[in-house]
């Protein structure tokens, strides 16, 4: 810590979410940590000498948190929200070949190198709104070389920015064509042999799955969480976002991180995921463009203490969204949060999400990940809409 390049933040308005800090505030960083937060006026006087930087009465937030993205794909669905749009019906654009079939040839068909190119502008977006880390997950490969690949590329995404991935095997996301009508085949043949091949490649974070009447029951998901279990990996879960399958139960019995979407769970289910430490992901976008009209559970959650994680979604099928800041809006005028609670579900609560406990708040110790943003309170990041008050950055100690 001694030899690290120190640089001290002052007048700075801070929402550490972690111990509050009233009036002018001041963050010591020394190299990617943060050595000290507190009252300016406390300022140890050993850091008198050092560095400074004055935020002039900006709001200082830790560095923003993508908990849940499908940022690596292949293509786009442009012509299928025309087309929904002209009114067609599901099944006219799955005959034309739209849907998360399009997605699945779109990126099986294209490189590691074609993968990263579109891929790296979504999460440019993402930056330049304070993002520090992006969850990004598998799912569109639905075989094993291309589920690999997509993993790869998320992984690769970490050395173009600077940026920590944190990466989500999905194989368990949808039934491919050619396994119809057949999910437990599905599983045996490419999905948990994809799993163990991209886990022996270090390319598994989590393990994650879709759990609806169109994709996989609990109780095939609870076969894919048993496997994750075996090699030591925390499992996620997309469930309840169309109807209630049981599937926030069984992440709550497996001690997942996080159970996403959540819009059909109940109080049963936000008492088990209190119980089991489970964030509720919540995931606005989808909402908004699927035009959901069942909302998640909020109240519950907070009667429960369920601690609430807020991300984008961003996919090409149901949430072409990278703006964690609209994230914010839509939770709060969508969902009811507050602004407070929406800025939690991107910084603190979105690291637990991910099972992330060095980042996410202002405290010392944890990584010097921080956003500077041209307003002074969380409420001014979440009401407005479609703009853009990051100051500046901080990623593990700079600029
Ligand atoms: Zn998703």
């Amino acid at each position: 810590m001694q030899d690290a390049a120190i640089q001290v933040l002052v007048g700075a308005r801070l929402a550490t979410l972690a111990d509050p800090v009233d009036g002018p505030g001041a963050v010591v960083i020394a190299g990617e940590r943060i050595a000290w937060v507190g009252p300016q006026a406390a300022l140890p006087a050993d850091y008198a000498s050092a560095p400074r930087r004055d935020c002039e009465g900006r709001l200082v937030t830790p560095a923003f948190i993508d908990c849940h993205t499908h940022l690596v794909h292949g293509g786009h669905r442009a012509r299928e929200f025309e087309m929904r749009l002209e009114g067609a019906s599901y099944e006219e654009i799955a005959r034309a070949g739209g849907g998360i079939v399009s997605t699945v040839a779109a990126t099986r068909t294209a490189s590691e190198d074609a993968l990263l190119a579109q891929a790296l502008p979504r999460l440019d977006a993402l930056l330049a709104e304070g993002v520090s880390c992006v969850e990004v997950k598998s799912g569109y490969g639905l075989d094993v070389e291309t589920e690999l690949r997509m993993l790869r590329v998320a992984r690769r995404l970490e050395r173009e920015r600077p940026v920590r991935v944190v990466t989500s095997f999905l194989g368990a996301h949808a039934i491919p064509a050619e396994y119809a009508g057949r999910a437990d085949a599905y599983l045996d043949e490419i999905c948990l042999p994809a799993l163990h091949a991209a886990h022996a490649e270090g390319l598994v974070d989590a393990v994650d799955g879709f759990c609806e009447g169109i994709a996989f029951s609990a109780d095939q998901m609870a076969r894919v969480f048993a496997e994750a279990k075996r090699l030591g990996l925390p499992v996620k879960l997309h469930a309840e976002q169309l109807s209630h399958q049981g599937g926030t139960a069984l992440a709550a019995r497996c001690g997942a991180l996080s159970a996403d979407h959540v819009e059909y769970a109940t109080e049963d289910d936000a008492r088990a995921m209190a119980a089991a430490g489970t964030v509720a992901v919540l995931l606005p976008g989808a909402y908004y463009f699927i035009r959901e009209t069942q909302a998640p559970p909020v109240a519950a959650f907070r009667a429960h203490g369920v601690k609430m994680a807020v991300a984008t979604d961003a996919n090409p099928g149901s949430s072409p969204l990278t703006s964690l800041l609209l994230a914010m809006n839509m939770a709060c005028t969508l969902f009811r949060l507050t602004p407070e609670e929406a800025l939690a579900g991107v910084t603190a609560n979105a690291a637990r999400a991910l099972g992330l406990e060095d980042t996410g708040r202002i405290a010392r110790g944890l990584r010097a990940d921080l956003a500077i943003w041209d307003v002074e309170t969380p409420a001014e990041l979440a009401y407005r809409i479609g703009f853009n008050p990051l100051h500046a950055r901080i990623f593990a100690g700079r600029s």
